[in-house]
């Protein structure tokens, strides 16, 4: 950061008065710029197959980073909605897909990358689905059919391989929430 989006003048670094970390601090308004951690709401889609195997849907980024590798619909959240509709909204913009009975799965607290993913399973609700405009292509998996050098993030990595786990031996759809940290890239470090 270099101007004050208030003032525009310019910012410097500074620990202001009964804080103990560096902010910056607008050298005119002198109003202080907090920076936190964003959250990425998603959701592992699951396609219910009373019949045989279930799977799960993901898409396969048409954007930057990792384009052309495969993914979650997963987004940063926007103000005003809950984690819950973030992730929902997500599946909407990026595979045209409804689901239903969404359960908070997986918390991936990222501190080097300064984000905390909040991943929840859904079941799919619509048969239409499609690419949204951040997709080249959405596709059903089963577990045998997941692209593992493909998928994009350690993060969407993780929580496939948690739910392939989870799902042999919990009957449902339901399973206990992963609480995971990456405290740098690849494997989590903590969970
Ligand atoms: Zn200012």
């Amino acid at each position: 950061m270099n101007f004050c989006n208030q003032c525009s003048a310019s910012v410097s670094i500074q620990i202001p008065e009964g804080d103990n970390r560096p902010r910056y601090v607008c050298d005119e308004c002198h109003t202080i710029h907090y920076q936190n951690p964003n959250i990425v709401a998603g959701i592992l889609p699951i396609k219910v197959n009373p019949d045989g195997e279930d799977q799960v849907l993901l898409c396969r980024r048409a954007i930057e980073p990792r384009y052309g590798y495969w993914t979650l619909p997963a987004g940063f959240m926007e103000n005003g909605e809950s984690i819950e509709q973030g992730a929902r909204r997500e599946a909407e913009e990026e595979a045209n897909l409804s689901v239903e009975d969404c359960h908070l799965y997986m918390i991936a607290s990222i501190p080097f990358a300064n984000q905390v993913y909040m991943l929840f399973t859904g079941l799919i609700s619509n048969d239409d689905y499609s690419s949204g405009v951040e997709s080249l292509e959405v596709q059903l998996f089963t577990e045998a059919e997941i692209p593992w050098d493909e998928i994009a993030f350690a993060t969407i990595s993780k929580s496939l391989k948690c739910y392939f786990a989870d799902r042999k031996v919990h009957a449902g759809h339901h399973f206990p929430l992963h609480n995971v940290v990456f405290e740098k890239k690849g494997e989590p470090s903590r969970e």
